[in-house]
C-alpha cells in the first residue's frame, strides 16, 4: 500500500511573499511587491520572515541589510554609532 505524499512546501519568494500579504492592505501589499523586486534573491526570504512580524532580531538585520544597499560587508562596517540600530547590528 502506497504512503500518502505528503504536501510540497514550495521554496519559491514570490508564492511565500503572497502568502505573507494577506496581512497587509491592498495599496500596502502593491508597495511591497515593487520594492521585493530590488531585493537580490539572496536576501528575499530573510525580508520575507521580517515581513512576518515575528522577530524583532530578523527585522533589524533587514533593516541594516537595506540602509546599507543589502551589502553585508557594509553593515559589518557601519560606523553610524548614532544609529538607535548600531548595538543591535549584525556581523559586529
Ligand atoms: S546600525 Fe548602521 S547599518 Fe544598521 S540601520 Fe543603523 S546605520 Fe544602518
Amino acid at each position: 500500500m502506497d504512503k500518502p505524499r505528503k504536501p510540497r512546501v514550495t521554496t519559491d519568494p514570490n508564492i511565500l511573499l503572497e502568502k505573507v500579504l494577506d496581512n497587509f492592505t491592498l495599496f500596502q501589499s502593491d508597495m511591497i511587491r515593487m520594492y521585493f523586486k530590488t531585493i537580490p534573491p539572496s536576501k528575499q526570504r530573510r525580508y520575507i520572515k521580517a515581513l512576518k512580524g515575528k522577530s524583532l532580531a530578523t527585522a533589524v538585520v533587514v533593516h541594516c541589510y537595506e540602509c546599507m544597499g543589502w551589502k553585508a560587508e557594509e553593515v559589518e562596517g557601519c560606523t553610524s554609532c548614532a544609529c538607535p540600530l548600531f548595538l543591535y547590528r549584525p556581523y559586529k
